[in-house]
């Protein structure tokens, strides 16, 4: 008989407790946060959907394969193992590691961007089109139709509209644009993937042109996996050759090991021009450590060699996609709106379709993240106005972002059905509730980034 139940594909072997604070305490903390849970103590909360960036579990092999970390300053057995297994998956000639994502980016755009620069990309995530920004340079989002609209069903919403690629490149001139990226799975986007058919069409207009094509590949396997289910051509494929065949049509890579590299601190640029290559790993120096390390211990480069392959096991992927699908049906069919369909690593639920009677610039995505915390204690992020929405120079209200969402992001390997179904119940508590739910204003921020340190007070 084949069961239909999808479980975890592992055991527990260590635990860590978490707790629940009482209302009161949850009030509490709220209020000396500024309304920004970023703010918020581990302990105040009891399921953590904040991010999936360093926040999985790792395996018993990869704390195993810390205790081989080699901590020799130049040249250490860990960063081979690491090169060796980042080549394996993506062919690149040249395997930088940095920090995590953003220093990738930083030094990847500190190479190749200028002031006056425009780089297209499916959607930025936040670090990504802050690091273009402050080069000077235009970040343009150019996703595909339908891509910014909640309710439409597409397999592939992530996917780069290819049209607009073209009309970018030829409005603004070759000489601006220094290189095109793809972010796969698209975060800001819901999480969507991108086909492999996009990927080769956009490796096509890039040629055309003579403009590096980069991959923003944190989350490549959930990618990978999303290609195997439902791009024809790769049922059979496993999801490292669909990988591999994801990194040939590209020039290069940002990555951050925080997300598919099963690791809690990590990432790399990767690349083929030995030009720039040679460049960054100079930048690599200035600021993150010499080009055997970047910034990370040799326990981590070996955790992460050992995360790149888990990564891509079937069981390991089949779980993490399905677990993510089965949040989304629940909170769905208990009536809170979800952008369709659920994406890899989070479920995005649509503020701007529940609270109609928060307009975007009083930040309803804002509202209901603040309000899930406050009835039970689970943390989300909102992936809105406060976050991608613009600022008016003049004192009026912001430029409203495109979508009104809040992302709950499920970390790796972490967290069990029953910590799902508890978070589903609170969802829909507070679906059922939502009239209740007011606005908000900005009473404190920062030029850049702002929600990671903006004050709010409720309206
Ligand atoms: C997390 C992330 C980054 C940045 O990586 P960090 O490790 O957080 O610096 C860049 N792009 C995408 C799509 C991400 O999800």
């Amino acid at each position: 008989m084949d069961y239909k139940t999808i479980i975890e594909p592992f055991r527990i072997h260590t635990v860590q407790a978490i707790d629940l604070p009482n209302l009161a305490a949850r009030e509490a903390a709220l209020e000396r946060a500024g309304y920004n849970l970023f703010g918020l103590h581990a302990d105040e909360v009891i399921i953590d959907l904040l991010t999936d960036s360093g926040t999985g579990a790792m395996s018993s092999e990869q704390w195993a394969g810390m205790m081989c970390g080699d901590e020799t300053y130049a040249g250490s057995r860990s960063f081979f193992r690491f090169e060796e297994t980042v080549k394996d998956i993506t062919g690149f000639d040249h395997v930088i590691p940095t920090h995590q994502g953003r220093a990738a980016e930083k030094i990847l755009f500190a190479v190749a961007v200028e002031d006056g620069d425009v780089v297209p990309n499916n959607t930025h995530f936040d670090t990504t089109r802050a690091n273009v920004e402050y080069r000077g340079a235009e970040a343009r989002d150019i996703v595909t139709p339908g891509g910014t609209d909640p309710a439409t069903i597409l397999p592939f919403k992530g996917n780069m509209d290819i049209d607009r690629l073209r009309s970018t490149i030829e409005e603004v001139g070759v000489d601006r644009v220094p290189l095109v990226m793809i972010t796969v799975t698209n975060n800001s986007g819901g999480g969507q993937p991108v086909s492999m058919a996009n990927i080769r069409a956009a490796r096509e207009v890039c040629d055309e042109f003579g403009i590096p094509l980069y991959l923003d590949a944190c989350r490549f396997a959930e990618n990978a996996w999303f290609i195997k289910m439902r791009e024809e051509g790769y049922e059979d494929k496993t999801p490292r050759e669909i990988a591999r065949e994801m990194f040939s049509y590209v020039d290069g890579a940002t990555m951050s090991a925080k997300k598919d590299g099963l690791g809690n601190i990590g990432g790399f640029l990767a690349l083929n021009d030995t030009e720039w290559a040679q460049t960054a790993r100079n930048l690599l120096i200035l600021t993150e450590g010499f080009p055997t390390y970047g910034g990370l211990a040799g326990y981590d480069l070996e955790a992460l060699a050992i995360g790149f392959n888990e990564v891509l096991e079937e069981d390991y992927l089949r779980y993490r996609i399905r677990s993510t699908a089965y949040l989304a049906e629940t909170v769905l069919a208990g009536g809170m709106p979800i952008v369709q369909p659920p994406g890899g690593h989070a479920v995005y639920l649509d503020a701007a379709a529940l609270l109609p009677h928060i307009p975007s610039h009083e930040y309803p995505a804002q509202s209901l993240a603040i309000e899930l915390y406050r009835a039970g204690g689970v943390r989300g992020i909102e992936i809105g106005t406060v976050m991608f929405g613009r600022r008016d120079p003049d004192g009026g209200p912001d430029e409203p972002a495109a979508m009104e969402l809040v992302r709950l992001a499920i970390p790796r390997r972490t967290y069990t059905q029953s910590h799902i179904d508890y978070v589903a119940e609170v969802v829909i508590d507070v679906a059922n509730r939502a009239e209740q739910l007011t606005g908000y204003r900005i009473v404190e921020q920062a030029a850049w980034l702002r929600h990671f340190t903006a004050r709010l007070e409720a309206l």
